[in-house]
């Protein structure tokens, strides 16, 4: 673990947070620690993926000085993500390390976003590193919809992993994508199992992100109609709970349990946005609905002093746009941005 570690951060630009021009505190970093997945969900990737050349991805170590950089500069919230972070070579070295700052107090939460087809290996180890929550994605409870859905996953391994994850006693939040036509039947199910097994869950509308080789149109499901929908049959209380990100919340009365509703298309969240991504090959997205990006590898390769880099930070900071431009309707069919969730992580 030790030898993985950046050296420590100080000196001027060390200490300055992180605020953009619109006045938000950057004080959350999502980064994409893999752009490979074992699954090949129809509205995330296409079946025949190219994936980046192994030299192209940050190491580890870069990896652990990228997150470093940020926490010396205000960020207290990281989450992994992917692709699927728990398939990339020897991830928990990472998680370990990055651990310190917890330990430290810089950081408050280390957490990650998973299909869950590893947890059942990793669990016990993740909440060993100090890892207390992760938000596991699960469309469906039926096996042959969700082999359909990943195309090639299994819901018995992710449920396993669950079961793990939960002995471990990680806390878990379940993702899922509403899709037409697919699994919207099946909310009053998810919400009960989720629920009645402490879990929180949240819905997610279709990002128009990344050519997928099918049509976004016969995907998109607006939350506001699944949302009505749910109001017949549950008691649905308005919460203010809110994590700083997209997601809002209610309480569904009869099962006790929070419901998040995360709408980027029909819904704007962008003023409270206090978020940035970093690709794995550290490429820095401002906003995910935008294609502005800084290449924040460059820099760290060409220096070990961290000046550079912080520059380069910085000067993305300042770009972060007021907002995204997201469309799905009959006149836009393209994706409205070409990349894929699996560059970004969601
Ligand atoms: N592999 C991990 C997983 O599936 O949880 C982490 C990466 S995945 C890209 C992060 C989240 O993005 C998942 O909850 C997934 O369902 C969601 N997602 C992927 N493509 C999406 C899209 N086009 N629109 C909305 N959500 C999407
Ligand atoms: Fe993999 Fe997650 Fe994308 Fe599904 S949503 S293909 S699990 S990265």
């Amino acid at each position: 673990m030790d030898r993985m570690q950046a050296p420590e951060l100080d000196g001027a630009t060390a200490h300055q947070r992180l605020v953009d021009p619109f006045g938000r505190a950057i004080t959350y970093l999502r980064v994409s620690v893999t752009d490979r997945c074992d699954f090949r969900c129809v509205y995330c990737m296409a079946e025949n993926m190219t994936f980046l050349p192994k030299a192209d991805l940050l190491s580890l170590e870069e990896l652990d000085r990228l997150c470093s950089a940020f926490i010396a500069r205000g960020v207290r919230k990281l989450r992994l993500t992917g692709g699927e972070p728990l398939v990339r070579r020897s991830i928990m070295t990472l998680v370990s390390s990055l651990s310190r700052h917890l330990r430290c107090g810089q950081l408050d939460e280390l957490t990650l976003t998973t299909n869950g087809s590893q947890l059942a290996k990793y669990a016990a180890e993740l909440k060993s590193h100090g890892v207390q929550r992760i938000n596991v994605s699960l469309d469906t409870l039926d096996a042959d919809k969700f082999r359909a859905i990943t195309r090639w996953g299994s819901l018995h391994q992710v449920l396993t992993g669950i079961d793990a994850a939960q002995a471990a006693g990680l806390k878990i939040k379940i993702n899922a994508v509403a899709l037409k036509g697919v699994n919207e039947d099946e909310f009053p199910q998810l919400i009960e199992w989720a629920h009645g097994r402490g879990m929180d869950l949240t819905l997610i509308e279709v990002m128009p992100l990344g050519e997928i080789g099918e049509g976004r149109l016969d995907q998109y499901l607006p939350l506001s109609i699944v949302r009505a929908r749910l109001a017949e049959r549950y008691r649905l209380d308005d919460i203010d709970y809110r994590t700083g990100g997209p997601a809002r919340y209610v309480r569904v009365t009869e099962t006790g349990g929070l419901l998040g509703f995360i709408t980027p298309l029909t819904h704007n969240f962008c003023e409270s946005c206090n978020r940035v991504r970093v690709t794995c090959t550290g490429t820095l997205y401002m906003c995910l609905g935008q294609e502005d990006a800084a290449d924040l590898r460059k820099p760290m390769r060409a220096s070990e002093a961290n000046d550079s880099l912080f520059t380069a930070i910085d000067e993305a900071i300042l770009r972060k746009p007021k907002g995204h431009d997201f469309i799905i309707d009959r006149r836009h069919k393209r994706p409205a941005l070409a990349r894929h969730m699996n560059v970004t992580g969601g």
